[in-house]
């Protein structure tokens, strides 16, 4: 019998942020969604889940996703998959967040660039990608149609949006992904969110203060 497909959430660094390894039951195969911290810890959640991993994912390119990139890229030979917008992003790092004691180390280029409706698998599992600017400009949710999940990044949150008084942030844009792109998923969808605790879309459209329906 295959084993399941599964989804472990890893919490790193001083913003807390949610890293997950998602892995495909049949095939075995796994990806790390947003590495950001505590290199060493992801790859021990790697190694006791006995999955092969193949890619690191990175919903954008903040330092608080990315700097577990390089590390865990050379210890297990990683595909670096991002959106292109935020590719000098994520290689320059970010003054305003080492300001904040994130530890800011530099990623390497992605190995693969997204597109908004790109389809990315992870074993069996099927991701779509979806672009949703305004955190940052090449800001990503990743769509598991199947397992009803959804990774926002720091998109959206449990009752909370991104800041987007970053360098590329934009409200209005930030708002029209949400509105546009996230918020026409079905009402039961799991968000898995870059930073705190889960929600579902559902919620979020009738109580989240920042974006209503
Ligand atoms: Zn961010
Ligand atoms: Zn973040």
């Amino acid at each position: 019998m295959d084993k399941e497909d599964f989804i472990k959430r890893i919490v790193v660094g001083p913003l807390a942020v949610n890293c997950y390894l998602i892995g495909c039951g049949k095939t075995g195969e796994a990806a790390v969604i947003d590495p950001g911290d505590d290199a060493d810890e992801i790859a021990a959640a790697v190694r006791d889940a006995g999955v092969r991993p193949l890619y690191i994912i990175n919903t954008h390119g903040h330092p608080d996703h990315v700097s577990a990139n390089a590390d865990l890229k050379n210890e297990f030979g990683l595909e670096i998959v991002a959106h292109g917008l935020d590719s000098t992003l994520m290689q320059s790092g970010s003054d305003l967040l080492s300001l904040m004691g994130v530890r800011v180390i530099p990623s390497p280029p992605p190995d693969v660039t997204l597109e908004h409706g790109d389809t990315f698998w992870v074993g069996d599992i099927r991701l779509e990608v979806i672009h949703t600017p305004g955190h940052t400009e090449g800001g990503v949710c990743l769509y598991w149609r199947e397992g009803r999940i959804l990774f926002t990044g720091d998109t959206l949150f449990a009752g909370g949006i991104g800041r987007t008084d970053f360098p590329g942030g934009s409200m209005r844009e930030l708002e029209r992904s949400i509105r546009e792109k996230l918020y026409s998923l079905p009402d039961d969808t799991v968000v898995l969110p870059g930073h705190g605790e889960n929600s579902t879309i559902g919620s979020e459209k009738s109580g989240n203060a920042f974006v209503r329906m």
